[in-house]
Formats: structure tokens, sequence, C-alpha cells
């Protein structure tokens, strides 16, 4: 028997690694592996999920009208220029479908969100990952790795696992410099937890220009990562695009419904905010406190710097030992790193003590 083959690059590609939600063995976890929001599922959209259960027979709305007019809304923007994916990832990979392909390359950072490497791949482009500099991508050498072949630039602000920011002047200054035929994707999962006010998520540089795209999501300050809804502000131009080769039914009905009632959830997005700017901080010293460096983050978790790989998963499997689940970021080039989520107060707590404890014990 013969098993068809893919295409030669597929098999170059490394499953994603999802955080595992449980231990085989432990009861209770506390799974802080997937920066999911810490406060659970906003109560309206729980509610909301409940009530269009007996919909469910029907496709939902293939194009998200109501969700983009509350997203309009909600943010001050044109319905019109947004697209609503299952998830943001679902529109990265329509982005690097379209845009990428055999002979048009994807640019990344080297720590960068890693559906970048996996969609600009399986699109068939080549795929460039750029050294960063403390952690942070390095704009320079990005333009520097810019050729005539390239189409996509995809930057994550905050990212993901590093936690970096980068200002709104640096990031307009990179645009202006990139050739208008680029496509730069800002990758805005995390907008909603920064807390410096020279921050753009990227609507203010969609506006400016017509090669921009930011993307942004359900899954983490809004606490629908399960029902897998994001979305994209893009130029008409680009819309109309994805708007071809998107799946029709791309967001299921309880996740329209979902998404629409958590944004009209009084305070959750406030309160979420503050909870991270007390307990993300409260986070990194309770590491630094132990002995861990902490890497600087505009996100809903830090990057623990373990200093060796050896460290790394000596930490990793101790905080299993106690139902504690971290990510472990070898497959992003951070093996002696864990990137821990900013749980609820008690689950900070926990963390911070069993890193204390395993540093104690390993001296
Ligand atoms: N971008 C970044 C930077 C992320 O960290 C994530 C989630 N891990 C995503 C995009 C994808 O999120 P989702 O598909 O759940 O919207």
């Amino acid at each position: 028997m013969t098993t068809p083959s893919p295409r030669p690059e597929i098999l170059t590609i490394h499953p994603y690694v999802a955080g595992v939600s449980e231990i085989p063995g432990v009861n209770r976890t506390v799974k802080l592996s997937s920066n999911e929001g810490a406060f659970g599922v906003p109560p309206s959209a729980r509610a909301a999920i409940a009530a269009v259960v007996s919909d469910v027979f029907r496709y939902p709305d293939g194009g998200a009208g109501a969700l983009r007019t509350a997203l309009g809304t909600r943010w001050g923007l044109d319905p019109a220029r947004i697209v609503c994916g299952a998830g943001s990832d679902d529109l990265i990979y329509q982005l690097c479908l379209s845009y990428g392909g055999p002979g048009r390359d994807v640019i990344m950072s080297e720590h960068g969100f890693s559906i970048y490497d996996i969609a600009g791949t399986y699109a068939g482009s080549r795929v460039i990952k750029v050294p960063e500099r403390n952690l942070t991508a390095d704009l320079d050498a990005m333009l520097a790795a810019v050729s005539a072949s390239t189409r996509l630039v995809f930057l994550a602000n905050p990212n993901n696992p590093t936690g970096s920011m980068l200002p709104a002047e640096d990031v307009a200054r990179f645009r202006a410099a990139l050739p208008p035929d680029v496509l730069l994707v800002l990758d805005a999962a995390y907008a909603e937890y920064v807390t410096r006010s020279d921050y753009d998520a990227g609507v203010k540089l969609v506006d400016a220009t017509d090669n921009t795209v930011m993307t942004r999501t359900f899954s983490k300050i809004f606490g629908l990562g399960g029902m897998r809804v994001g979305w994209c502000y893009a130029p008409p131009a680009v819309v109309d695009v994805l708007d071809r080769v998107r799946s029709p039914f791309n967001v299921s009905v309880p996740a329209q419904a979902a998404a629409i009632a958590a944004l009209a959830e009084p305070g959750w997005v406030e309160a979420g905010r503050e909870h991270n700017a007390v307990q993300r901080p409260r986070l990194a010293a309770g590491l630094e406190a132990a002995g861990i460096k902490v890497w600087p983050s505009e996100g809903n978790f830090v990057l623990a710097d373990l200093e060796t790989t050896e460290a790394a998963n000596a930490a990793d499997a101790f905080l299993r030992s106690r139902g504690i689940i971290v990510r472990k970021v070898g497959g992003y080039g951070l093996p002696q790193c864990l990137r821990v989520t900013v749980g609820t107060t008690e689950e900070v707590d926990l963390v911070i003590e069993a890193f204390t404890d395993f540093m104690r014990q390993s001296r």
C-alpha cells in the first residue's frame, strides 16, 4: 500500500505544542500554561451560550455581522474593516495562505509566536527568523532581512513567550521603512493587558496605512479560549481577500453569542487589567526574591529564566509534583526558560511558593 505524500515542507513542521491541562495521577492542577484569563468565563457569556443552544441546528451568520458591529462599537472601529476568525490563529493561517506561498517570504523574530512559522511553512513560504536583542524583536535587523521576496512580516506586540513590548513610535517607524508591498501583521493578542502609555495595539497604524493588519483575540482577557474567537482590523483590500478564502462559517453560533456578551460584560476588561497590573509584578518579584531572573513582560504571563535547560526541566518537574503546570518554551528556542501565566491571587501565591522551595532545595 502507498500512503499519499504531502508537500515536502509540511513534514518539516513541528506540531504546535499546547499547554497541557492535566498531570497524570494528580487530581487538582493549577494550570498556568496557556495564558488564559485569570477569572474564567464572563457570566454574561455563560448565559449567552446557554441561550443559543436550541439555535445550533442552524448555521451561524457567516459574516459574523452582529459581532463585528459589537466590536466596532466597543473599540470605535468601522465594522466593515473587521474580519472574525476561529481564534486569531485562524486569521494568521488565512493571511499566510493568501499573502505567502512559494517564493513569498515571511519574516518573524527569533522568539516570535510559533504559529507564524507553522502557518508560513504550511503556505509554502520561506520563514525567516531574525535574531532578537534582549529577547525583544530587533526591528533594524528585521528590516535588513527584507528582500524583494518578502511579502509578510509578523510582530506580536506584546510578544509571546517573551512578554516584550515595542513602543508605538518604533512600530510606526518600522512600518514606514518596510516596502509598501509587504503586509505587516501586528498581533495584539495581549493588548488589553498593556499598561504602558507608549503602546498602540495597531489601530492607529492600520488607519494610517494600506498595508497593516491588527489581530486580536477573545482567548485571553475575555476568558473565551475554548470558544475560538479572534478578529482582525484590516484595510478594505485585505478584508476582501480574507472574505474570499476563510472557511465560510468559521465562528460558531455559541462563539459569536459568547463574544458579543463578553464585550458587553460591565467592567470585565478593566478588572482583568487591574488584577494583572497588580499580580504580574507580584509574581515577578516573588520569583526574583527566590533568585530567578524574570524578563520584563507586558502580557498576562512572565518568562522565568532558570539559566540552564537542566534547571528549567528540574523546576518544571518540581512544579508538576505540586500539581502546577507552566509552559516549557524550548520550542521557542528558550529551553532555559519557563513561561508562567498570571493566575488568580491564590495561584500566584502557590507558584511563588513552589519556585521558592525549588530554588531552596536545589542549592
Ligand atoms: N497570538 C499570540 C501572540 C498568542 O500568544 C496566541 C495564543 N497563544 C495567539 C495569537 C492565538 O490565540 P487564539 O487563536 O486563541 O486567538
